[in-house]
């Protein structure tokens, strides 16, 4: 039995599930996990997944599963942004019933407040939409989200992370309103899943934690997509070191 301690976090974890938005951000970490193929997550849908068994320290074992939005089979390109994000953890919860749910992914971040290429955040204080613009009473507060995010205080260090606000949104390239949001809100991480997914697993009761590798800078003067695409391949590589490394630390408490 998965007990709950003070801090609402499970220990020992039993079941993990990650979800990645892009195939090229969460493959080699599946690959290295050496998880099997379960194929679709529901038959209308591109949405995939992988499973395995990991063995814990002292004799106890975690099981490990990775779920993907897919391939837009008109578009040919992968399923980004917060609706199929949403849809896939929602299947992916229903089939594999984890007990933890991380969503994976790179984001954009910004140098005024520390971040470089390579930065690893942790969702903290709380997640935002970004793009949710409803000035109707009690929408705007829904619109913005404000979703609550924590995480043990152990992991920033377990994966050498810095703890951030995580804003969601579904365009790549931010306006000028969302810059201002931006520079209010404190934001360190500005992406396009990790708030649908932190509602739905405040849904579901369940635990969540958002780590996100920054692959572009968006108050640098390089255009966000080269940065994008020059270091996505890299930026993966060191995400999935750190997602091994909270791996471990969960291993330790099975
Ligand atoms: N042209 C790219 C698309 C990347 S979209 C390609 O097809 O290769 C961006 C994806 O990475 C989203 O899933 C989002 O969560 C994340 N991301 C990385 N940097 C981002 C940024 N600056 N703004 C928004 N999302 C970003």
């Amino acid at each position: 039995m998965t007990e709950i301690t003070s801090d609402g976090w499970p220990r020992p974890v039993h079941r993990v599930a990650f979800l990645f938005a892009m195939s090229a951000e969460g493959t080699g970490f599946a690959r290295r996990l050496g998880l099997e193929d379960q194929g679709s997550l529901d038959s209308s849908l591109p949405a995939h997944w992988l499973k395995g068994r990991l063995a814990g320290s002292d004799g106890g074992s975690l099981e490990v599963a990775v779920g993907f939005a897919g391939t837009d089979p008109d578009h040919g390109v992968d399923r980004i942004g917060t609706v199929p994000a949403a849809l896939a953890a929602h299947l992916l919860i229903r089939r594999f019933e984890p007990d933890l749910l991380v969503n994976a992914g790179t984001c954009g971040g910004f140098k005024v407040r520390g971040a470089r290429v390579g930065s690893i955040y942790l969702g903290s204080k709380a997640f935002l939409f970004h793009d949710h613009r409803v000035p109707l009473p009690g929408f705007d507060a829904f619109g913005v989200g404000r979703i609550e995010a924590d995480h043990p205080e152990e992991l920033l260090e377990v994966m050498d992370a810095e703890p951030g606000v995580i804003s969601t949104g579904d365009s790549f390239t931010p306006c000028a309103e969302e810059l201002e949001f931006f520079e209010r809100e404190g934001v360190h991480a500005k992406e396009m899943e990790a708030a649908a997914i932190a509602r739905l697993a405040r849904d579901h009761g369940l635990p969540f934690l958002a780590v996100k590798a920054v692959t572009d800078l968006v108050d640098h003067p390089e255009p966000e997509q080269e940065a994008f695409l020059r270091n996505l391949e890299r930026v993966s590589a060191s995400l999935g070191e750190r997602l091994v490394r909270l791996l471990d630390w969960l291993g330790t408490r099975t």
